[in-house]
């Protein structure tokens, strides 16, 4: 492709950020980002509390992410953020001991060790190629991509068990015996908002949590960024070529198989290709900060039919200040309120700072499950979810009975940020069996158009700057 090449980039998240870094760095600089908040972040967003940045969105990192690696290189940033830890409660507010090595635990502590060994075998062996960035070929028993290595050297390969990775994650360790090991994939998975093991397919755990990734997680060797996760992004703006062009409010698009026409603040601008890193999902969004991709692009049948499979997660957090003295000492996991019939109860709450009892505390909730055997995608979309109001209602009595309730203020609650997140965008068992990413893959580069961000790969920071890099290596 021609250097030259002019190319509009929609959202400045990490997605779109780095897809403008990996395309700079290949020698494409005739490109705009353009964002449509006043930030640049997207779900990494880190406000100031009393002069510190606490998180509302992205928190951790792992050491094998490679691609945010390359934007702290780039971009002069380091991981130096306040070392994590944490404990369990029960719902009653006492102390969960599920992973203390009490004499009654070790039968079962021993049967778990042997299998998530065996998961560990499984997956380089049986399921070689599952950790690909991206879903390319997977149902169709193919692997296709970059090596998740620093180095991403091309890869590509056959694996017909690779169609195992359609099914819900619980299923997948059922067949592989191996049912216990989601007892220890769940903490990362379900409580950070990625849904639940009998809805979710094993591929998205699997490219997140991949078996490296998860003992990271074990042994919590884990990265945080003293500014936030957000502080990445806001250094990686600076540094490339054309910042992010921020409050840019998107009215249409049109493309005409030649070049990309967008009306953005009223004016228009032209283009010879288009990244696609806002959400994708077509029709109304429940959401108050996403909107659908077919509000303002001129989407076509084939895109409508397949993006409207999308659903989301809905994901919130809050921040409230602590009532004097009731600090917690750790962040706490609640592994009873991961299961789907508590849904919009308080699965974390999160303590960023040690020794800091002004720092906000940050709850984590969902308020949606599908009970796939009951029904199908059209009575789940039809179905309301748990009211927003409700769950935040039921998440503030939670932590008052885990012993941090909240300050008092004007006879309130004091609660200083509310995070309504349209959070991983996926498709479902289903969709991902009948080659719902082939397809989308397949229409790559079609009507100049491009796309990316957490759909295409999955929602954390890693994977979406990793599908940024491949799709630039792939394309441009
Ligand atoms: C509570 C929470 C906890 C998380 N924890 C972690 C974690 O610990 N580790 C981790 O790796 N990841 C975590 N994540 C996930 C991570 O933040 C996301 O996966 C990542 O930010 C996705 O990047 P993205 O660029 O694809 O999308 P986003 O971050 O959503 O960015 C998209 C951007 O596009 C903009 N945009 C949308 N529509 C338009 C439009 N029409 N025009 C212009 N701009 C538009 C948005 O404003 C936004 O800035 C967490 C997220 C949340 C919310």
């Amino acid at each position: 492709m021609d250097k030259k090449t002019r190319i509009a980039i929609i959202g400045g998240g990490p997605a779109g950020l780095s897809a403008a870094m990996y395309l700079e760095k290949k020698g494409y600089k005739n490109y705009v980002v353009y964002e449509k908040t006043d930030h640049v972040g997207g779900k990494c967003h880190s406000p100031v509390h009393d002069g510190k940045r606490y998180e509302m969105g992205a928190i951790m990192g792992v050491p094998s992410y490679y691609a945010v690696h390359d934007i702290e290189e780039f971009a002069g940033v380091t991981h130096d953020g306040p070392k994590l830890n944490r404990a369990y409660k029960n719902l009653d507010g006492s102390i969960d001991h599920r992973f203390d090595k009490k004499l009654t635990r070790i039968p079962h502590l021993l049967k778990l060790k042997s299998q998530v060994k065996k998961m560990g075998r499984l997956l380089e062996t049986k399921y070689k190629g599952y950790d690909i960035c991206g879903h390319l070929g997977v149902s169709e028993g193919r692997y296709e991509g970059f090596a998740v290595t620093p180095g991403r050297e091309p890869v590509k390969g056959v694996n017909p068990n690779l169609k195992d990775l359609a099914l819900p994650f619980n299923k997948f360790c059922e067949i592989n015996g191996v049912p216990l090991v989601t007892e220890i994939w769940i903490g990362p998975f379900t409580s950070f908002g990625y849904g639940y093991f009998d809805e979710i397919p094993a591929a998205y755990v699997l490219k997140y949590l991949d078996f490296q990734t998860m003992m990271n997680f074990v042994n919590v060797n884990l990265w945080t960024w003293k500014d936030g996760t957000q502080s990445i992004y806001e250094a990686l703006n600076k540094k490339i070529a054309h910042p992010a062009l921020l409050n840019s409010k998107i009215e249409k698009i049109v493309r005409d198989g030649k070049k990309v026409t967008i009306t953005v603040n009223g004016k228009e601008e032209v283009f010879d290709k288009l990244i696609i890193t806002a959400p994708l999902q077509c029709g109304t969004i429940e959401n108050p900060i996403a909107q659908g991709l077919d509000s303002y692009l001129d989407v076509t049948d084939k895109e409508r039919e397949l993006f409207s499979k999308i659903d989301f997660e809905r994901y919130d957090t809050r921040a409230y200040i602590v009532e004097k003295g009731k600090y917690p000492d750790v962040s706490y996991y609640i592994m009873r309120n991961m299961e789907p019939d508590r849904l919009g109860h308080c699965m974390v709450y999160y303590r960023r700072w040690v020794d800091e009892p002004n720092q906000p505390i940050v709850t984590y909730t969902l308020r949606k499950h599908r009970d796939i055997g009951k029904e199908s995608l059209e009575e789940y979309k039809a179905r309301p979810e748990v009211p927003y109001e409700e769950a935040q209602k039921l998440v503030m009595e939670d932590v008052k009975g885990f012993g941090a309730p909240a300050e008092q203020k004007d006879g309130k609650d004091n609660v200083i940020y509310d995070g309504r997140w349209y959070y991983f965008p996926h498709v479902f068992p289903e969709d991902y069996a009948a080659g719902w990413y082939e397809k989308v893959e397949a229409m790559q580069g079609e009507n100049n158009t491009f796309y990316a961000g957490e759909i295409m790969s999955f929602g954390d920071m890693d994977e979406t700057c990793e599908y940024s890099h491949d799709l630039v290596e792939r394309f441009f």
